[in-house]
């Protein structure tokens, strides 16, 4: 009995009734109470509080009626609206300007640029928006691509990479690894170490999981030294590694060290 009645009491008070606009200046925005007159936000949606803002705020405004009440309320109404689109769009602006900042960098470290080319991305990105879109000029303008910025961008890139991969590599149920061990131009041994793990979902990744340069020797010991410390990094234990693949070098397969 308690509890209907309670619940008959929120369902009444606690929705936006459409004359407090006219009664007490009020609107609805994003769920709560807002007054037209000052902005001032209330936190429970009930006609009581409501009523007192304005009693205690606005009452003088208990003077306007008719058709001038209307009028005054529509002007508030529409000066809110616009003041709401203009803390909305810029702010909506600088992420784009930011995800813009990142997308780019992304692209010149992929494509293995030097960070210092942003500075030159960033002339021609601008000259191209002068002539197709000189309204957005300022937004194209505002894209910052130093190297430095460069830099940063895809150090957080590569931290989120890391981050993802290890996220998800703690719901691996099993994994293996596929090792590949070749030397690079600057005559240093890389060991390429991807690994393909299986949720409890059945949903499988495969992902590079490390590439360790080999300073020095590259004997069996140091190549099994780098996969510990790689899977480390991940935090993979040896008790889910299912298999482990390799080239089929002596150094690989140890037929000198077991
Ligand atoms: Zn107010």
């Amino acid at each position: 009995m308690a509890t209907a009645k309670k619940r008959k009491v929120d369902a009444e008070c606690r929705a936006f009734q459409e004359k407090w606009t006219n009664d007490y200046f009020f609107v609805e925005v994003k769920g709560k109470p807002v007054c037209l007159v000052c902005g001032d936000a209330l936190a429970v949606m009930k006609k009581a509080n409501v009523e007192r803002h304005y009693s205690s705020k606005h009452a003088k405004l208990s003077d306007l009626g008719g058709q001038m009440r209307l009028d005054k309320i529509n002007a508030l109404r529409r000066c809110l609206e616009s003041q709401q689109a203009s803390f909305t769009r810029p702010r909506c602006d600088r992420d784009n300007v930011i995800q813009t900042s990142y997308a780019l960098s992304d692209l010149i470290a992929k494509k293995l640029k030097p960070h210092i080319e942003g500075e030159f991305v960033k002339e021609c990105i601008v000259k191209a928006a002068e002539l197709l879109a000189p309204d957005k000029l300022q937004l194209f303008q505002s894209v910052s691509l130093s190297r430095r910025t460069v830099s940063d961008r895809i150090t957080d890139l590569a931290q989120d990479i890391h981050k993802t991969l290890k996220d998800s590599a703690r719901d691996f149920q099993f994994f293996s690894v596929a090792c590949d061990e070749t030397t690079d131009i600057t005559n240093t041994a890389q060991l390429a170490i991807f690994v393909r793990g299986i949720t409890a979902e059945f949903d499988t990744r495969e992902e590079l999981l490390s590439l360790e340069a080999m300073h020095g020797t590259t004997t069996g010991e140091d190549l099994f030294e780098s996969l510990v410390s790689s899977m480390n990094k991940l935090e993979l234990t040896f008790e889910k590694l299912s298999g482990l693949t390799t080239d089929g070098a002596p150094a690989m397969v140890g037929s000198q060290k077991g």
